[in-house]
């Protein structure tokens, strides 16, 4: 079924009796040439891009929970392509414009919204450290602009100039920047899938893999044995725990990352807003709530919930930048496991064993890298070959010293 307003106007008037179901419920089949273990946005733009773009058949997705119950569904949306690495920048800017056609070659509306992002600058060698940042950007054909004191007060005048601890100086703006709804992508690409041919097979957790001399060739599963010529593991903040399963220990730690909404206020923010000067970003959703969040509770967990010093850290962040935040009560909140890599970096490559691939370790920033990384995992899927904004994203980079720390912090979970 096409969606499009003429299809809504023909259902409010008969009904709303022809609705179909976005996507099947199929049993698993014995054997598919591709699966694809984890049902988030990863895995769904994987399998999409596999069937659709690279014309492969036979693509099973296998999600232990529901499609959407994962970091897809928890995280704050923003997407931006503002990196600086060269090993970065061009992956996240080939996201930025997947996203840009994204609704009208899936059709669901999945309300991208590029309202802009705003990084604050609070000294001058934060401000030297932006204007490099913008310039790599630009050179890899996205956009930046900077702003001063004056330019930003134009876009946000109740943010505390003057009399913070931390005085405001200017910001780096992506106009391109912005929020999409995220449950939204994962339902669009799960139904682009299906559409496509793919198997989305929920409440199916891979168990174990079946590895005989050096090659996978399927998996375990609470619904069976399913044989497989190649598979695919995206399990983003489960990475550790499945890839343990083929005996692989990764560089990667598991650590919660919390969101929060207050209630619904009229329109403040037009945009997203970093803080420069402490780990917090907020924005404004369709409904009202203060969409924000900050930095990831201070050590190792798979719990799905927060803890309340990172409150109290996320909330102080707040006051020190919008005082009138303090106003607003908080409606909800919630936490998502991160997958975190030791440069911050994330990996799409092949494993050393045949036939099994790794996806993972997107920290904070997996959401808006989900068009991009279905794509390239799914180019390295069907072609055996990396793609040409994906070659960095290697396994073995931590081994030959080819390390891509984007903010220059070194090997610390916390600081990336
Ligand atoms: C609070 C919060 C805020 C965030 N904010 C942003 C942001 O603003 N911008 C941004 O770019 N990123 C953000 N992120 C990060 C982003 O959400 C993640 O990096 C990204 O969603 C991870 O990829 P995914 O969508 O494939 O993960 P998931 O949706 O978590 O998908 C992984 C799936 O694998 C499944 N799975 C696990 N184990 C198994 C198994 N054994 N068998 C089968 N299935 C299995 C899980 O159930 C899950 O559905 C945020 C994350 C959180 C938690």
């Amino acid at each position: 079924m096409r969606y499009s307003a003429l299809r809504v106007l023909k259902e409010g008037l008969t009904g709303n009796k022809g609705w179909k179901p976005a996507w099947r419920d199929p049993e698993p089949q014995k054997n598919y040439d591709f699966i694809i273990v984890g049902g988030g946005g990863h895995g769904l733009a994987t399998a999409y891009y596999l069937a659709k773009t690279f014309g492969q058949s036979k693509i099973a997705v296998l999600e232990k929970g529901w499609i959407g119950g994962g970091n897809v569904g928890r995280n704050t949306t923003i997407i931006r392509s503002n990196y600086m690495l060269p090993e970065n920048q061009p992956f996240y800017e080939f996201s930025m414009q997947l996203w840009e056609g994204l609704e009208q070659e899936f059709n669901y509306n999945a309300m991208v919204s590029q309202r802009g992002i705003l990084n604050l600058f609070h000294s001058d060698n934060q401000r030297d450290a932006f204007i490099r940042r913008g310039n790599a950007m630009i050179m890899s054909g996205a956009d930046a602009v900077l702003l001063d004191q004056d330019g930003v007060r134009g876009m946000y005048p109740f943010l505390d100039f003057d009399n913070a601890r931390f005085p405001i100086k200017g910001g780096l703006v992506q106009p391109r920047g912005g929020t999409v709804r995220h449950d939204a992508v994962a339902w669009g690409y799960a139904r682009g899938a299906d559409r496509n041919g793919v198997d989305i097979l929920q409440n199916c957790e891979v168990t174990g893999f079946q590895i005989s001399d050096g090659v996978c060739t399927g998996v375990e599963t609470s619904r069976g044995p399913i044989g497989a010529k190649k598979v695919a593991v995206c399990v983003a903040g489960s990475s550790s725990r499945v890839m343990a399963k083929a005996d692989m220990r990764l560089p990667i730690e598991s650590h919660v990352l919390q969101a929060f909404v207050s209630e619904g206020l009229k329109p403040v923010l037009s945009g997203v807003v970093t803080f420069g000067a402490g780990h917090f970003y907020v924005s404004q959703s369709d409904k009202g709530g203060l969409v924000f969040g900050g930095d990831i509770d201070g050590y190792n967990s798979y719990a799905q919930r927060g803890n309340l010093p990172v409150v109290e850290d996320v909330c102080e962040g707040g006051m020190a930048l919008m005082p009138m935040i303090g106003r607003a009560r908080l409606l909800r909140m919630w936490g998502g496991i991160m997958d975190m890599s030791l440069d911050g970096s994330p990996f799409i490559d092949k494993t050393h064993i045949g036939g099994l691939y790794f996806n993972g370790g997107w920290c904070y920033g997996g959401f808006k890298a989900t068009p991009a990384s279905g794509y390239c995992y799914a180019h390295l899927l069907a072609t055996g070959e990396p793609h040409e904004v994906a070659t960095s994203f290697r396994l073995d980079r931590f081994l030959n010293g080819h390390m891509i720390d984007e903010k220059g912090q070194g090997a610390q979970a916390n600081l990336h």
